[in-house]
């Protein structure tokens, strides 16, 4: 076996929007003891979209890696943290329910924790499922912990995320990837240059200067400058699917506490978000145009706010789906230009790091081989179909009937694998969870009884333990965490202690 005797020299990413600076940040901090060059070419002219500001929690673990320090990322994003999504009028109007990241409960007596939640509450026991959720314990309250002293307690196995301020986070990754060498260049690119296979050579900039590379990243956001204009890519719709095709964004003035989470509603024609951030809130609603129009959609959301607006609402259009190819020849579609899913579940930047993490596993040298590229577009869309199927079940298994929207949703054709999974959920009462998968069975559990799917049984083999020991073992689980919950300081204390963003 021989070192690769055509390793790349030079990468050359377009965009620079949250994907552009993650993928700057990670290659530079990933390769800083090699030859490798890398160049980020954006411009001002066009900008940033400017959204994104929910995240969970495997963004921790990618800003760990590069050894970047949280206090000071939450400081200088005028982050908040994140426990869960609430979600609000999903199920029926005046219904809600919690998505809390990490897992709900232990196992007791090596049973899957869930299995004996419902076979408590086919013995009678009412509490619901999530008063075994330590995320949603703290939520309920408003709370948030300290880690240090969490030790040896339930929290110690609690999952969080950030909402952050998305243009503040970019200047943050810049500000990084440019101390580890990423060279920045501003200029708007007018064409692009290929060999007779089609591999990129160059682009051009508008001062008809021009920038080479062995490689390229395309992080230009929808239109897909490299991967779809100059390479045809090809993009597969997935409306059909996930209809929301608009959204309308405002920023608003901050009013009360800072909730450590994010809070979604369901609206006539989609939902709407809320986002706390530490110096202001940030909303938006996504929507089906089909169903509603720009005009009425910024009404209801100007509406639905808290604050005062701190920004013109903005109309963001898109279509869900995904790259056919996200990496094709010596070309690699991330964020925006390599697909959308609607951001339900605050995955866009997440799907970012995952590919650079696949990218990095199957890092190429000049020839870009087939093999490598199918097996990472394999794999990139394992991961968006399944983060798709998560999706659609929030939608089909509303019971609301008061809009066309919702009616719509209810007798939608689902995704054949997730009808699978409803169906196999429905006669277990289970989830065969996956071996890569982001959403871990907890996840689904949640959403399936946020929206009342209600599985036929438990599990047979749980009928060896004892009910009444079993209860007792779950109240004193319950009561323990509420214990340990309300001894913790508020999201406000908390953020004032530790994380308190500089004044802006
Ligand atoms: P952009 O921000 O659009 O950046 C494109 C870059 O390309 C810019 O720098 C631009 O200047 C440059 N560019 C384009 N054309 C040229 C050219 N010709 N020459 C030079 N430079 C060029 N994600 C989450 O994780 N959580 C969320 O809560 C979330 N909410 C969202 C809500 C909405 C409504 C939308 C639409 C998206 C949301 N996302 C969310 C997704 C998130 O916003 C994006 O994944 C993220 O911002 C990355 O965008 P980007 O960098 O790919 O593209």
């Amino acid at each position: 076996m021989n070192k690769t005797e055509n390793p790349l020299s030079k990468i050359v990413i377009v965009g620079g929007g949250t994907s552009g600076w993650i993928a700057a940040a990670t290659l530079a901090h990933g390769f800083k003891n090699s030859d490798l060059e890398i160049e980020l070419v954006e411009s001002e002219q066009i900008g940033t979209i400017g959204v994104g500001e929910a995240t969970i929690p495997s963004l921790l673990i990618v800003l760990n890696s590069l050894g970047i320090n949280l206090d000071d990322f939450i400081k200088e994003t005028q982050g908040s943290f994140k426990l869960g999504i609430q979600f609000e009028d999903w199920y029926a109007k005046g219904d809600s329910y919690f998505h809390p990241f990490g897992s709900i409960g232990k196992p007791i007596a090596g049973f899957d924790f869930f299995q004996c939640w419902l076979k408590s509450k086919a013995e009678g026991d009412p509490t619901p499922l999530m008063a075994h959720s330590p995320e949603y314990v703290l939520s309920e309250r408003n709370k948030f912990f300290l880690p240090f002293e969490a030790r040896n307690t339930p929290l110690e196995r609690i999952f969080y995320a950030l909402h952050l301020d998305s243009t503040l986070a970019g200047k943050y990754l810049r500000k990084f990837a440019e101390n580890l060498g990423v060279k920045r260049t501003e200029g708007l690119i007018k064409s692009v240059a290929q060999n007779e296979e089609g591999y990129i050579e160059s682009v051009t900039l508008d001062d008809n200067s021009q920038i080479s590379g062995d490689f390229f990243i395309d992080c230009s956001g929808f239109k897909g400058l490299l991967i779809e204009q100059t390479l045809n890519a090809g993009y597969d719709d997935w409306s059909h699917y996930l209809p929301c095709n608009r959204a309308v964004t405002v920023q608003t003035e901050k009013t009360g506490e800072t909730k450590p989470y994010t809070v979604s509603t369901a609206k006539e024609a989609g939902w709407t978000w809320r986002i706390p951030l530490q110096h202001r809130t940030g909303n938006g609603y996504v929507f089906c145009s089909k169903y509603i129009s720009d005009e009425e959609a910024t009404k209801t959301l100007l509406d639905s706010v808290e604050g005062k607006p701190l920004t013109e609402p903005r109309i963001i259009p898109f279509t869900t789906g995904l790259r056919k190819k996200a990496w094709y020849k010596n070309c690699l579609a991330l964020g925006l230009a390599q697909g959308f899913l609607e951001p339900l579940e605050s995955t866009a930047i997440h799907l970012v790091t995952r590919t650079l993490a696949f990218f990095i596993r199957m890092f190429p040298d000049k020839s870009c081989h087939q093999q490598l590229q199918d097996e990472f577009n394999r794999r990139v869309r394992v991961d968006y179909e399944e983060i798709r199927d998560f999706l659609v079940l929030h939608y089909c298994t509303t019971k609301r009937e008061d809009t066309e929207f919702w009616r719509w949703c209810q007798q939608m054709k689902i995704p054949t694998s997730l009808e699978r999974k409803i169906d196999f959920y429905k006669v277990s009462g289970g989830l065969i969870p996956g071996t890569e998968e982001l959403f871990q069975p907890t996840s689904w559990y949640a959403i399936l009884m946020g929206m009342q799917v209600m599985p036929e049984r438990y599990n047979p083999a749980l009928d060896t333990l004892d009910a009444n020991k079993l209860s007792s073992i779950l109240s004193q689980g319950k009561q323990g965490l509420i214990q340990i919950a309300e001894s913790q300081p508020s999201h406000d204390e908390f953020l004032e202690k530790y994380c308190r963003a500089k004044m802006p």
